[in-house]
């Protein structure tokens, strides 16, 4: 294998191509565009560049030479090497570190070992050379007792020098990313997990940026890492270098790829490659996910039949399909630190289990109060800190899935967003568990089935929540279905509850409503309760003052025998 390095004999970049083929016959270079050239022209089969320095990051020259090279001819990045680097300090034989007044070396060797050098040689001129091991071979060349060279300790026997410290770098996990490429696509490996890097140019435009980023994440494609450079021939503008993992060849990967194409001022793929394998680290899961088209099971994953002795959901230490009923109280919205604490310290003596409380909100007109967003995220946090009790609170966005996810125990997923499909297999992959509520005009077959989808994205831990279906009864805001709640225990083994609130919009039937529920085979009721309801900033007319909660908490935690089933 003929290797084609910036750098000479005992540079770095030597290292790192015989550390994956210990045999090379390297072909020193010294500009980086010098090793495209001896790729191109047939004097090496691959050529090795540092990319990225894990203390002083990235290898500018090199990202630049990616764009140049591969933007407009066929050459395909084939691998990436990660190599532990150790610097030392050499000088002449005779000398002493304290004779030093020049210390020469690459000057990412140099930001390598700055702690070091302002502490032990703090007057020393600091120079700027083209490789590591190039500035050994000066100071031995010029025999200069008052010069000093920083690169590997292996290089002093090549030119004669003496190493007066080793491991003089600021971090001793200090390592740098190489990439290997040549004029041949590699051929992918389905077991050997792989990464893609590409180069994108969007559009200046608000939000450009992040929908690159979002075809790569709606997909579950994980990115190690996001470089900018800047666009020489137009000021202020940047280029993007992203390195994701997974093969082109991956069908996840595919279709983020086919998005960006088309969001995308211009795309160059570099090529995906074998990525660095650390000794005993095996394929990221992640890499190896089955792809978006899902076979289709004999019955739906819903389907009683698929788990007869029912689906227990766990959210922190309360179960959630098991025997005892179990109450999430709170209010519609989080309004305020203190209020919310104050409602949670309440429902919490009275026995609730969880505690809810919007803080993105759905609501009907866009005048209405819209939530405390992340703040009501970090209050309900705070709550739960006081209270011990796990939350649940609304996602309105596959984008803010991470983010709720964070703080939240529970994610609920609202009667409005029931059919959100994104949002459905972003929560599948949350790894949260899901209150998925039913919209008020979906049948129940719907229902099941978006539930489905949270299933089938790998996500078992789905209660189903009846909150009311539009009827022609004006009466009440909607009527609760309770004869849904009754069937999809029989249909389904996933846990049912039942939202007598939002089902009855007014809080004088609230409590019968949540009984009847309970009769009729709900695992559980989520009430809302605010401590001063006529002054609520959402869905005051049914929410249960505190008192009346806990007269409610307690008939439900007294009630036997609960269903009514024979
Ligand atoms: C809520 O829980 O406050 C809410 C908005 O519920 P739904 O999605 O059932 O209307
Ligand atoms: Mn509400």
């Amino acid at each position: 294998m003929r290797v084609a390095i910036q750098g000479t004999r005992g540079s770095f970049s030597e290292a790192a191509a015989r550390q994956q083929w210990a045999d090379a016959e390297v072909v020193a270079c010294r500009e980086v565009g010098d090793v495209v050239k001896a790729v191109r022209e047939g004097r090496a089969d691959t050529g090795c560049l540092a990319i990225e320095n894990s203390l002083v990051g990235s290898i500018t020259p090199t990202y630049d030479l990616l764009q140049e090279a591969f933007g407009d001819s066929k050459l395909y990045l084939n691998r990436e090497i990660l190599l532990p680097v150790h610097h030392a300090i050499l000088g002449v034989r005779d000398g002493s570190l304290s004779q030093i007044r020049r210390v020469l070396s690459h000057p990412v060797a140099l930001g390598q070992c700055r702690s070091w050098l302002s502490q032990h040689l703090p007057e020393a001129e600091l120079v700027s050379s083209w490789d590591t091991a190039g500035s050994a071979e000066i100071v031995g060349r010029e025999n200069d007792p008052a010069q000093a060279a920083i690169c590997a300790a292996h290089a002093s026997q090549a030119y004669g020098l003496k190493v007066f410290e080793d491991r003089i770098e600021d971090d001793p996990t200090n390592q740098t990313r190489f990439l290997t490429f040549g004029s041949e696509r590699p051929a992918t490996s389905s077991t050997v997990p792989q990464k893609t890097s590409l180069i994108v140019w969007l559009d200046h435009r608000p939000g450009m940026l992040a929908a690159a980023l979002q075809a790569f994440a709606a997909r579950g494609v994980n990115l190690t890492s996001l470089q900018s450079r800047p666009e020489r021939s137009a000021p202020w503008t940047y280029r993007f270098y992203f390195d994701v993992e997974g093969a082109t060849e991956d069908p996840r990967l595919a279709e983020a790829l086919e998005g960006i194409e088309a969001l995308a001022a211009r795309i160059v793929i570099l090529g995906s490659y074998q990525a660095w394998q650390h000794e005993g680290k095996t394929a990221s899961p992640a890499v190896m996910a089955p792809p978006q088209q899902r076979p289709k099971p004999n019955l739906p994953l819903f389907d009683r039949a698929q788990r007869s002795e029912g689906t227990v959901v766990r959210v922190g230490s309360v179960e959630i399909g098991s025997g005892r009923p179990v109450i999430i109280a709170g209010p519609c919205s989080v309004e305020s630190a203190e209020m919310i604490l104050e409602t949670a310290k309440a429902v919490a003596s009275a026995g609730a289990d969880l505690l809810r409380g919007g803080a993105f909100k759905p609501r009907t007109s866009p005048y209405d109060f819209q939530g405390l967003g992340t703040k009501g995220l970090k209050f309900l946090a705070e709550a739960r800190e006081h209270t011990g009790l796990p939350i649940v609170t609304e996602v309105m966005s596959w984008e803010e899935v991470p983010l709720v996810a964070r703080y939240a125990d529970m994610l609920q997923i609202g009667a409005r967003n029931m059919q959100n499909f994104a949002l459905l297999r972003a929560a599948g992959r949350s790894g949260r568990p899901i209150l998925l509520k039913r919209n008020g005009g979906a049948t129940i077959e719907e229902w099941l089935h978006a539930a489905e989808y949270v299933l089938a994205h790998g996500n078992d831990q789905v209660v189903l929540c009846e909150r009311g279906i539009r009827t022609f009864e004006r009466a009440t805001r909607h009527t609760l279905d309770l004869n849904a709640v009754a069937l999809v225990r029989e249909r389904t083994h996933l846990p049912v509850i039942a939202d007598p609130s939002h089902a009855a919009g007014m809080r004088s039937i609230v409590p019968s409503l949540a009984m009847a529920a309970l009769a009729a085979g709900a695992h559980g009721v989520i009430v809302e309760v605010h401590p001063d309801p006529d002054h609520a900033l959402s869905d005051g007319a049914q929410s249960l003052d505190l008192t009346t909660f806990a007269r409610l908490a307690e008939k439900i935690r007294s009630g036997e025998p609960r269903t009514a089933a024979l």
